[in-house]
């Protein structure tokens, strides 16, 4: 059985309509990825542009050849800004207009002129330029999920030579006037790569957008939602197994009196006030360092590889820091004051949790001692002891 190409040209619209409506699904499923509707809209004009091609085969008027490249062009280059917005979550709109007119305007007016030689040279390469520039996005964002990018990647890479031999053979003929669709080998093997790599895409583009997905969503688990920190439940994760030596702190804030802030400016005031604070601890994290929430106003930060006396002079900086800060909220402008307990390793390593219990009772000091101040754990020292006396 021989299948002619023009059946073969209608299995690819099937299977790239298939694909379209599929990426539809998953985009309605989750609509914050709109990279999925921009590819199903540069799928749906590339399907269009099937359609109109097909009919230019059996009857090569210049009307339907124009359609052709018009509708592949904006699809081509809507497939490229999918893949752009992908990667930097932006769609380029304009860039798709400007690629998809640069490629329309080297390849119509030969055709109109009577040059379909030309026209189909100028077309396939500039389809060409599309699907690579496409790759290369792809290819680009693939430290996020390694084996299914770099595999769309080489498929599109693999699609975009597909149409460089077509316009290699088409050069090669020297015809600058064809009077037909261009029916040679590399048409024929353009066309099986296309069905080909289109079933790849689609399958690795829904890949891709699990993978996502699935790390979102372990994101959200660790984070906290309001001010961006790590969480309780992460922090603990984090330093439930190994013992900190040293070189760490723990250090524990809870700002003062803010009971009253909700109580006299509302809950989303309380709110912005958390957030500030939020921020005041992340500008004064260095590498390694975590901030992090532990619930309602209360803070930690565990600071990895510091000098010896450098905790309470960060805990110092970010208490006065704070205090200085200016507060908008809807009503106006307030303040608000933090007291803080740190506790430095000791040259016996400790338990996280022994840490932030010492840091838990010098904050508490602090409190006593009349709030918006630092207070040390002078108690690590009997706590150290009493787990050298137990043999904890
Ligand atoms: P102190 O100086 O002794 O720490 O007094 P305080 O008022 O800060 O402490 P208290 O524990 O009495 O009050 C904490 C308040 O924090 C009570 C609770 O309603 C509020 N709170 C807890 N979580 C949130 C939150 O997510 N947003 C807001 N706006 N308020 C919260
Ligand atoms: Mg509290
Ligand atoms: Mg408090």
């Amino acid at each position: 059985m021989t299948l002619d190409y023009n059946s073969l040209l209608m299995a690819l619209a099937v299977s790239a309509t298939c694909l379209a409506v599929t990426l539809l699904g998953s985009w309605l499923a989750r609509r914050t990825e709109t990279f999925l509707l921009s590819c199903t809209l540069g799928l749906a004009l590339i399907v269009s542009g099937i359609v109109a091609y097909g009919l230019y085969v059996d009857n090569p008027a210049k009307w339907l050849g124009v359609a052709a490249f018009v509708l592949f062009h904006s699809g081509f280059a809507t497939v490229w800004g999918a893949s752009y917005q992908f990667r930097t979550g932006r769609l380029p709109r304009v860039r798709i207009a400007a690629f998809a007119c640069v490629a329309m305007a080297l390849s119509i007016p030969p055709l109109v002129a009577g040059y379909d030689g030309l026209a189909f040279i100028a077309d396939n390469g500039a389809i060409a330029t599309l699907l690579f520039a496409t790759s290369y996005q792809y290819w680009l964002a693939r430290s996020e999920a390694p084996a299914p990018l770099k595999g769309i990647a080489a498929l599109y890479a693999v699609t975009a030579f597909s149409f460089v031999l077509c316009a290699a053979v088409l050069v090669s003929n020297g015809k600058m006037v064809l009077g037909a669709a261009p029916s040679n080998w590399a048409e024929d093997i353009s066309l099986a790569v296309c069905i080909a790599s289109m079933t790849g895409i689609g399958a690795l583009s829904l890949a891709i957008h699990q993978w996502r997905q699935a790390s979102l969503h372990r994101l959200e688990a660790i984070t906290d939602p309001l001010t961006g920190l790590v969480n309780r439940r992460a922090l603990f994760d984090r330093h439930a197994k190994g013992m900190m030596g040293p070189a760490t702190a723990v250090i524990v804030f809870d700002l003062d009196h803010f009971k009253a802030i909700n109580d006299t400016f509302g809950h989303s005031a309380g709110d912005r006030v958390l957030k500030v604070f939020a921020a005041e601890l992340s500008a004064h994290c260095r590498k390694g360092d975590v901030a992090a929430r532990l619930g309602g106003e209360e803070f930690a930060m565990v600071l990895n590889e510091i000098m010896p006396g450098r905790a309470e002079i960060v805990a110092e900086r970010i208490r006065k820091a704070f205090e200085g800060r200016e507060i908008y909220i809807d009503e106006g402008v307030t303040k608000c004051t933090v007291s803080v307990g740190v506790a430095s390793g000791l040259s016996t390593p400790m338990a996280f949790d022994t840490m932030l219990n010492a840091a838990d009772k010098a904050l508490y000091a602090a409190k006593r001692a009349g709030r918006n101040r630092v207070e040390l754990a002078s108690h690590l020292h009997s706590v150290r002891s009493e787990s050298i006396r137990t043999g904890s």
